[in-house]
């Protein structure tokens, strides 16, 4: 297994007047399961194929255990690779299919025999060993093309690309699970590619959040709930996502227009803030705080949404267990130890 380090990395495809990935450098910790989130065309799959050795970044350094890589292939960088679309070998059974990385290094048929059997189980392929691959589903051969990712343990990382595109989303859950077990058993590095912030959340101990080739955030899920980097990534993740609103900081003071609101402990003055508040650490009240108009209220069983607006701004408020609706209520207040400060989306540490 292996950290990964990327060093100044950036990526233009020949031709292209755009960087698809803009320069980052970021250590990977060896046994960690990152998933790499973010909407699509934000170069997930190029970060991935540079960390693969698919690709050659057009700047910068790939390291591995603090090797530089940068220009070796997939194979010398021992990783497994799992892509969104099955690849399965058509002449072989499904058993065959699981055994292939294990016979090419040249392991034992007994001990093949047992992981291919062990891995089988894992993803329910058990009952299909002997079939052929070519007559199977899509699903199916999604879940072989993932058998064979994962059955090799001495492999530095496995890389997942949105591999669970084309499988069942009943059967979605069931393999999610099954592969953050893979991890907690054998603590491979793995990096998950998803633009589903419920796959990215579930499986991942840190996840990379990327918007527009660019590396906004790297967090363990509280840490992107509780205090987002970047508004995208405060919008991004959460449903609904964070509020965003423009505003001002004076003498530790929050404006909305010229309304004042919460009171920070210490915060330089803004003039052009934006203030982020979750729905889940909004207040509907009746007297004090900011006027809003409600629009509807969503019931999504296991809490209701209040869609609001103030002025032309959007502010969604999540209702708290019993928190009911009352006819005058046309204010919303913010917990004050929730809100989140940002000047130019970036976020502005405050006390
Ligand atoms: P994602 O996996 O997040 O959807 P990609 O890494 O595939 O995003 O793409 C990132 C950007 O790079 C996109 O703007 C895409 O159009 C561009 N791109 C991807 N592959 C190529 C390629 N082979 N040649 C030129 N541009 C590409
Ligand atoms: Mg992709």
């Amino acid at each position: 297994m292996a950290k990964i380090t990327l060093q100044n990395l950036a990526h233009t495809y020949p031709g292209s007047k755009e960087q698809a990935l803009k320069p980052m450098t970021h250590v990977w910790e060896d046994g960690a399961a990152y998933a790499l989130l973010g909407p699509s065309g934000c170069g997930k799959s190029t970060l991935l194929n540079i960390i693969s050795g698919l690709l050659a970044p057009s700047e910068g350094r790939v390291l591995f255990n603090d090797q530089d890589v940068t220009s070796t292939g997939t194979a010398e960088r021992n990783i497994a690779q799992v892509f969104q679309f099955p690849v399965v070998y058509d002449t072989m059974t499904v058993g065959e299919n699981l055994a292939f990385p294990l016979k090419n290094r040249g392991l034992a048929d007994q001990a093949i025999k047992k992981r291919v059997d062990e891995i089988a189980f894992m993803i329910g392929l058990e009952a299909t060993l002997d079939d052929r691959a070519s007559g199977l589903g899509a699903d199916l051969q999604q879940k072989i093309s993932l058998g064979r990712g994962m059955v090799r343990e001495d492999v530095n990382a496995i890389l997942f690309d949105e591999p669970l595109t084309v499988i069942d989303p009943a059967m979605k859950t069931d393999l999610r699970v099954q592969l953050k077990e893979l991890h907690r058993q054998f603590g491979h590095t793995m990096i998950y590619v998803t633009h589903d912030q419920t796959e990215a959340l579930t499986f991942a101990d840190k996840v990379v959040v990327m918007d527009k080739g660019e590396v906004l955030q790297i967090g363990t899920p509280t840490e992107l709930f509780e205090s987002p980097a970047h508004t995208f990534v405060g919008h991004f993740i959460g449903s609904p996502g964070m509020n965003i609103l423009n505003g001002k900081i004076n003498s530790n003071q929050i404006f909305i227009n010229n309304i004042s609101c919460n009171k920070l402990n210490k915060i330089d003055d803004i003039s052009d803030a934006q203030i982020g508040i979750r729905p889940e650490y909004c207040r509907l009240s009746h007297d004090s705080g900011l006027p809003i108009v409600i629009k509807r209220v969503e019931d999504l069983g296991k809490h209701k949404v209040v869609r609001a607006a103030y002025e032309k701004t959007d502010i969604n408020i999540i209702l708290r267990e019993g928190e009911e609706i009352e006819a005058d209520m046309n204010r919303v207040l913010f917990d004050t130890d929730k809100i989140s400060v940002y000047q130019n989306d970036w976020r502005v540490d405050h006390e």
